[in-house]
């Protein structure tokens, strides 16, 4: 009988090394799942089957990554499929080159961007074969002879090649219009933006068909106004970093600002 006891007790004292382990393996789980969802469902505002979709979501997506092209820089560099894009150094006017003015922009909304987390590809005017990102934004800035014309203008590809495009286009375009000086240009979009080369699904040389992706004229610097607007290179960037950082919030990449989560605190 004492054999038996003993047997059982050195059981039960075996039993209690594996319970503590359990017990700290549920412990560490719960601390690397609960708590980065009860994170993520704050700072989303969501609930906690929502947060769990949001944090699975961006975690298999990875960083959020926004490429910024530099209308017309390097132009000498495209492909043979664009060769016929190799002279097109984009527009000059009152001393002024408009790649300049899209290099200096993309340069701001870089640093801009990067500030809030976000992977920047500063890309020429030859994008990688089917670039993919979060968004896309072609920068550019407008010259014609008649220097009264002014505002700016933005297009993606029509037909659309996603479901995306329009509303990146919606929150580039609100953000810039009501925050600049700047006219509505829309009625002079053209058919090379709503055809633009780097966004046309027949070339290699294209951004991927599923990341939404625009095409913005800034301005005119053939006009006077426009080209003081645009030559402080911050106002335009910031105008549309902050439309961007909008459509990421939009579609679940980035955090929603302080503030517009504070109700969800009440649900945890
Ligand atoms: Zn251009």
């Amino acid at each position: 009988m004492s054999e038996v006891r003993h047997g059982r007790g050195a059981a039960r004292s075996g039993l209690r090394p594996k319970l503590t382990a359990t017990f700290f393996s549920l412990l560490l789980l719960l601390t690397v799942t609960v708590w980065p969802l009860r994170s993520t469902a704050l700072a989303y505002g969501a609930g906690p089957l929502d947060a769990a979709r949001i944090m699975l979501v961006n975690l298999l997506k990875g960083p959020v990554r926004v490429g910024i092209q530099v209308g017309h820089l390097q132009a000498a560099d495209h492909p043979e499929e664009h060769r016929d894009l190799r002279w097109n150094f984009g527009g000059h006017y009152a001393g002024v080159n408009e790649v300049d003015i899209n290099l200096a922009v993309a340069l701001e909304l870089q640093e801009l961007l990067e500030a809030r987390g976000v992977t920047v590809d500063l890309l020429p005017a030859s994008v990688p074969v089917s670039y993919s990102a979060d968004a896309f934004i072609s920068v550019h800035a407008d010259s014609v002879d008649d220097p009264a014309r002014n505002g700016y203008k933005s297009a993606h590809f029509e037909p659309e090649r996603n479901q995306l495009d329009a509303v990146l286009k919606r929150y580039i375009d609100a953000a810039y219009l009501a925050g600049s000086p700047l006219a509505d240009d829309a009625l002079n979009v053209s058919s090379s933006m709503i055809r633009y080369y780097a966004f046309n699904p027949v070339y290699r040389h294209r951004i991927n068909t599923r990341t939404p992706a625009l095409l913005v004229e800034l301005g005119y610097i053939s006009n006077p106004a426009d080209r003081a607007f645009l030559q402080e290179a911050a106002q335009p960037a910031s105008l549309i970093a902050h439309g961007l950082i909008a459509f990421l919030q939009e579609i679940g990449r980035l955090a929603p600002a302080d503030g517009d989560t504070a109700d969800s605190a009440a649900r945890w």
